[in-house]
C-alpha cells in the first residue's frame, strides 16, 4: 500500500467513497472534516465553527449534544443492545415507539413497521402496496406515481420514485411501473397569466390525465412529500393537495405521504400532513424521528391496509419482509426520548414562534440581484438563484452558481446545501431567533460575495 500520509484529508481521499459527491472533484477538493457539534453549531478540525443551517441532512432536529439522547442510548445499550422482532419476538422500546407514533399520527393509523432509513421505509412501502393489491385480487393495479423533483431515497425502488435525473442516469432506473407527474413549482412552471389556484388545478388535471392514459386499474398509489426537500424546497400552492386528493379517491389510488423531512414539527405542525391537510393511507418518517442520533425510520399504515396484509400473510404463511435492524432497540429508545423532548419543550410551538425570523429574514433578499425566489414554511426554506430576475433565466449550469453560494456561506461560517441553483435551509428545530438572525446575516454575506464574483 502506498503511503497516504497522516492527515484526515489525505486518508479520506485514499479510502473513503463519498455518498452523493462529485467523485472527481473530491480528488482535489476538501473534505471538510467535522469534529464535534454543540447546539446548532458544528466545528471542523481546525476549530472553526459553523451554524449547521441544514441540520446535517435535514435531520438533526434537536441540534448537537443533546445529553438526554446520549443517556437514552447508553441506558438501552446496557440493558439490551440488540434484539429483533421477527417471528413474534418483541422488546419494550419498539413497542413503546410504535404506540407513541400511532398516538401522534396526523390521521388514524393502525400499525408501524420500522426500518433504518427513509429509503428503506419508502422501499418497504412499494412492496406493501404491491402486496396489498395482490391480496385484493388486483394484480394489475401496481403502478406508483411520484413527482418530478420529488425525493424518496436511493434504494432501487425508492430511487425510482425519486424524480431527479442524476439518481436514475446510468443506474438503469427507474424500474418499470414507476411514473412521474408534474412538479408543483408555480414560480418555475406556472404559465403566463395563470394564478396559483389555476396552476394547482392544472397540476391535478395533469395527474388525472396521466391516470386515465395509463388506465386507472393499473395505478396503485401516489407518493408525495408535503414540501419537496432535496428537489429544491418546493412548497406547493396552498390548494394543490386539495385538488390532488379527490383525483386519487376517484380512482381508488392510495396516498403515501413521505414525511421524512416534514415530520415532527418542521413545517410548523407536528406533520406536514397537518400543514397541508393531507389524508394519507401510508406515512413514512425518518430523520427527526430520532433527531438523527441513531438510524431509524418508520412506515405507518392504515387499518384497511393492515387487514389485507393479515389475510395475505395467513395465506402465504408469513409476511416475508423485515430487516435485521427493524426497530433496533437502541435506535427506538433514542427515538422515544426524542418524541418526549418534542412534547416537553413544545417543539411545534417553538418552530411557530421562530419561523418568521427565518422566513421574513430570507425574504429580505427578495430584491437582491441574484435572487429569483425565496420560498419556505416553518423552518424549511429555499432561495433560488437566477441570472436574470425578470426572465427567471438561470445561470449557465457549468458555473454551478449554487455551489459558489454554499462555499461562500461556508467561508462565513454557515453550512447550507446547494440543490442546483437553489440554496436550502433546514436548521435544527431548537434554533433560537437570535441564531436565525445570525444565519440570515451570514447568508447575506455569501450572496454579496457571489454577486461580486459574477459582476
Ligand atoms: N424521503 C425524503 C423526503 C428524504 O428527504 C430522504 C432523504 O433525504 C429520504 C426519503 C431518504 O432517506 P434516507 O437518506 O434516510 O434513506
Amino acid at each position: 500500500m502506498t503511503n497516504v500520509g497522516n492527515s484526515a484529508a489525505s486518508r479520506d481521499k485514499a479510502f473513503y467513497l463519498h455518498p452523493y459527491t462529485n467523485l472527481k472533484t473530491h480528488e482535489t477538493v476538501g473534505p471538510l472534516v467535522i469534529e464535534r457539534g454543540s447546539g446548532v453549531h458544528v466545528f471542523d478540525d481546525s476549530g472553526k465553527s459553523y451554524i449547521e443551517g441544514m441540520a446535517g441532512l435535514w435531520c438533526t432536529s434537536l441540534g448537537f449534544g443533546e445529553e438526554r439522547l446520549v443517556e437514552a442510548a447508553a441506558r438501552q445499550m446496557r440493558k439490551l443492545p440488540f434484539y429483533h422482532s421477527f417471528g413474534h419476538k418483541a422488546h419494550d422500546p419498539g413497542i413503546d415507539l410504535a404506540e407513541a407514533l400511532i398516538g401522534m399520527a396526523p390521521v388514524p393509523m393502525s400499525k408501524v413497521f420500522f426500518t433504518s432509513s427513509g429509503s428503506e421505509a419508502n422501499d418497504t412501502v412499494v412492496k406493501l402496496v404491491w402486496y396489498h393489491n395482490n391480496a385484493l385480487g388486483r394484480p394489475n393495479k401496481k403502478k406508483i406515481i411520484a413527482r418530478q423533483k420529488g425525493y424518496h431515497g436511493v434504494t432501487v425502488a425508492s430511487a425510482s420514485l425519486t424524480g431527479l435525473p442524476h439518481l436514475h442516469r446510468d443506474f438503469d432506473l427507474p424500474i418499470a411501473g414507476i411514473l412521474h407527474t408534474d412538479c408543483p413549482h408555480f414560480y418555475r412552471y406556472g404559465e403566463d397569466g395563470e394564478t396559483e389556484e389555476d396552476f394547482a388545478i392544472r397540476m391535478a388535471n395533469q395527474l388525472e390525465q396521466l391516470i386515465l392514459a395509463e388506465g386507472p386499474d393499473t395505478i396503485a398509489a401516489f407518493i408525495a412529500e408535503p414540501v419537496m426537500g432535496a428537489g429544491g424546497v418546493i412548497v406547493p400552492p396552498a390548494s394543490y393537495f386539495d385538488h390532488i386528493q379527490p383525483v386519487l379517491k376517484r380512482y381508488d389510488i392510495l396516498f403515501i405521504a413521505d414525511e421524512v423531512i416534514c415530520g415532527f414539527g418542521r413545517t410548523g405542525s407536528m406533520f406536514g400532513s397537518q400543514t397541508f391537510n393531507l389524508k394519507p393511507d401510508i406515512i413514512t418518517v425518518a430523520k427527526a424521528l430520532s433527531s438523527a442520533y441513531l438510524p431509524i425510520a418508520a412506515v405507518m399504515i392504515s387499518e384497511p391496509i393492515y387487514q389485507t396484509m393479515v389475510s395475505q400473510s395467513e395465506k402465504i404463511g408469513t409476511f416475508g419482509h423485515g430487516y435485521t435492524y427493524s426497530g433496533h432497540p437502541v435506535s427506538a429508545a433514542v427515538a422515544l426520548e426524542t418524541l418526549k423532548i418534542y412534547q416537553e419543550r413544545d417543539i411545534v410551538g417553538h418552530v411557530r414562534s421562530v419561523a418568521p425570523t427565518l422566513q421574513q429574514g430570507l425574504r429580505r433578499f427578495a430584491d437582491h440581484p441574484l435572487v429569483g425566489e425565496v420560498r419556505g414554511v416553518g423552518l424549511i426554506a429555499g432561495v433560488e438563484i437566477v441570472a436574470d430576475k425578470v426572465t427567471k433565466a438561470p445561470f449557465d449550469p457549468k458555473l454551478a452558481i449554487g455551489g459558489h453560494v454554499a462555499r461562500f456561506a461556508q467561508d462565513h461560517g454557515l453550512i447550507v446545501r446547494a440543490m442546483g441553483d437553489t440554496i436550502g435551509f433546514c436548521p435544527p428545530l431548537v434554533i433560537t431567533a437570535a441564531e436565525l438572525d445570525d444565519l440570515v446575516d451570514r447568508f447575506g454575506k455569501a450572496l454579496d460575495a457571489t454577486l461580486a464574483m459574477v459582476t
